[in-house]
C-alpha cells in the first residue's frame, strides 16, 4: 500500500496534505509513503523532516509510481497523475461543483475520487472534517487581516494622552469561522456583535460574550437545513434582516462576513449603500468572496476601497496560515484513512455511510448522487 503526497500545484496554495507527524503514523500502519520534493516548503516543512519519518522523497513521477492513494489539499490535475495504480484513490478537497470537468476526468482516468468536503457532519467524522478545521483558522485570520488594514486600535486604551475607544466588530454568519472570528475579535478587545439565519446561534454568540443581532418574529427564521447548514430564507425574512443590518452596520468599524450556502452562490449580505453608510476607515473582510461574495464590490484576491471603506477579499485564507492549516488538514486525512484501515488487507476499506457521502467516481463513472 503506497501513499503519495503531492506538491500542490494551484496558484497561491501553500498548504500540504501530510506532515512528518502523519507520515510517521501512516508508516506505523504499514503503509509506504512517498512525498514529492518541496511539497511542504511553503508550510515550513523541509523534505528531510518527512524523510526522517520514513518517507521517500522524489520527483512527481517517482512519487506517483504505483501509488494506491494520492493525497492532496486541492484536487490534482488528472493529467498529472500518470503512474498511479488503476483505481487509485484521490483524497483531497475536490471542489466537486466548481471543478466538475476535473471530476469527469478522474472518472475517465479510472481513479476513485474522494471529496473530503463532502464528509458527513456526524459525530464520528468530526475529526475528519476539513471544512471545520480550515474554517476555524479562516475565522481567526480574517480578524487579524481586518486589524492589519484598520488604521486604529481594537481595544479601548486609557492613556495619559487620552482615551482610544474600542473598535466595534460585527460578524455575519456564525458557523465555525464566525465563532472563531467572534472569539478572536473579543480577545483583541473589540466590542463584538454577530448575526446568523440559524436561531440556534444566538446562544453561542452570547456564550462568547458577544451581542446577538437578530430579526424577531418573522416567518422563516429557523434557517437550519440538513446537517446543520443554512437554507435559503423567506423574502420577508431577508427584507427584515436587511433593515436591521443597515441600522447596525452604519455604526460598525469592522465587519467579517462568513455566510455560505453549500452548492450555491453565497448570499449577498451587504449592499453598496450599506458600505456608504459606514465611517471612512472601516474594514470589511469577506470570507465568502470566492463563492461569489457576501459584500457588493468585493473582489477575490484584492483589497478594494469603496466610500473610504476597505473591503478585504483574500483568496484561500487557510493557506495564509499554511503551517497550522496543513497540520490540521493532514490530521483530518489521517484520521479518515486510519479509521477505515483494515489490518488484514493492509489498506483502508470504507463503510457505506461515509463511502457514499464522499465518493465521486468509481469504475470509470461519476457515481455521486449530487453530481448525476
Ligand atoms: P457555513 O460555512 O456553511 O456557513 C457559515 C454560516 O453562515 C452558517 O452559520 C450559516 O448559517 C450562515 N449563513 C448562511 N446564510 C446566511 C445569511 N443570509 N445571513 C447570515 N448568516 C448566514 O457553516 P459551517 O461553519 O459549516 O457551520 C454550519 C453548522 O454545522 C454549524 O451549526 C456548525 O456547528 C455545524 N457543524 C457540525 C459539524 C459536525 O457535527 N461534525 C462539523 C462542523 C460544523
Amino acid at each position: 500500500m503506497k501513499i503519495a503526497v503531492l506538491k500542490e500545484a494551484a496558484a497561491g496554495e501553500r498548504r500540504v496534505s501530510a506532515t512528518p507527524e502523519t507520515v510517521k503514523k501512516f508508516v506505523a500502519l504499514g503503509a509506504e509513503v512517498a512525498v514529492e520534493a518541496n511539497a511542504g516548503l511553503d508550510a515550513s516543512i523541509a523534505d528531510q523532516a518527512y524523510a526522517d519519518m520514513g518517507a521517500a522523497i522524489g520527483d512527481r513521477a517517482g512519487t506517483l509510481k504505483d501509488a494506491d492513494i494520492v493525497l492532496g489539499v486541492q484536487g490534482p490535475d488528472p493529467a498529472s497523475l500518470k503512474g498511479a495504480k488503476p483505481g487509485a484513490w484521490i483524497v483531497a478537497g475536490l471542489n466537486p461543483f466548481g471543478e466538475r470537468a476535473r471530476v469527469d476526468a478522474y472518472a475517465s482516468g479510472g481513479f476513485e475520487a474522494l471529496a473530503m468536503e463532502f464528509m458527513p457532519r456526524i459525530t464520528r467524522a468530526q475529526s475528519m472534517d476539513i471544512l471545520s478545521s480550515q474554517s476555524n483558522l479562516s475565522g481567526y485570520k480574517a480578524v487579524l487581516d481586518a486589524a492589519a488594514e484598520y488604521g486604529r486600535a481594537f481595544p479601548m486604551m486609557m492613556t495619559a494622552a487620552g482615551t482610544v475607544s474600542a473598535a466595534k466588530a460585527f460578524v455575519m454568519g456564525v458557523g465555525v469561522a464566525g465563532l472563531q472570528a467572534i472569539a478572536t475579535a473579543r480577545r483583541l478587545g473589540a466590542q463584538v456583535s454577530a448575526t446568523d439565519v440559524r436561531a440556534a446561534t444566538r446562544e453561542q454568540i452570547l456564550s462568547l460574550g458577544a451581542k446577538p443581532i437578530f430579526v424577531e418574529a418573522v416567518q422563516g427564521i429557523e434557517g437550519e437545513g440538513a446537517g446543520g447548514y443554512a437554507t435559503e430564507m423567506s423574502d420577508e425574512y431577508k427584507a427584515a434582516q436587511a433593515e436591521l443590518v443597515s441600522a447596525h452596520i452604519a455604526k460598525q468599524d469592522i465587519v467579517i462576513t462568513t455566510a455560505l450556502i453549500p452548492g450555491r452562490a453565497a448570499p449577498r449580505l451587504i449592499s453598496d449603500a450599506q458600505i456608504a453608510s459606514m465611517k471612512p476607515g472601516s474594514v470589511i473582510v469577506d470570507l465568502a468572496v470566492e463563492a461569489g461574495g457576501n459584500v457588493e464590490g468585493a473582489v477575490a484576491g484584492e483589497i478594494v476601497e469603496r466610500h473610504g471603506v476597505k473591503i478585504v477579499g483574500h483568496r484561500n485564507v487557510p493557506s495564509r496560515l499554511a503551517a497550522d492549516a496543513s497540520a490540521l488538514f493532514a490530521r483530518n486525512l489521517f484520521n479518515f484513512l486510519s479509521a477505515f484501515w483494515d489490518k488484514e488487507q493492509g489498506k483502508p476499506v470504507l463503510d457505506e455511510e461515509i463511502g457514499n457521502a464522499i465518493r465521486l467516481t468509481q469504475g470509470g463513472k461519476v457515481v455521486h448522487e449530487r453530481l448525476l
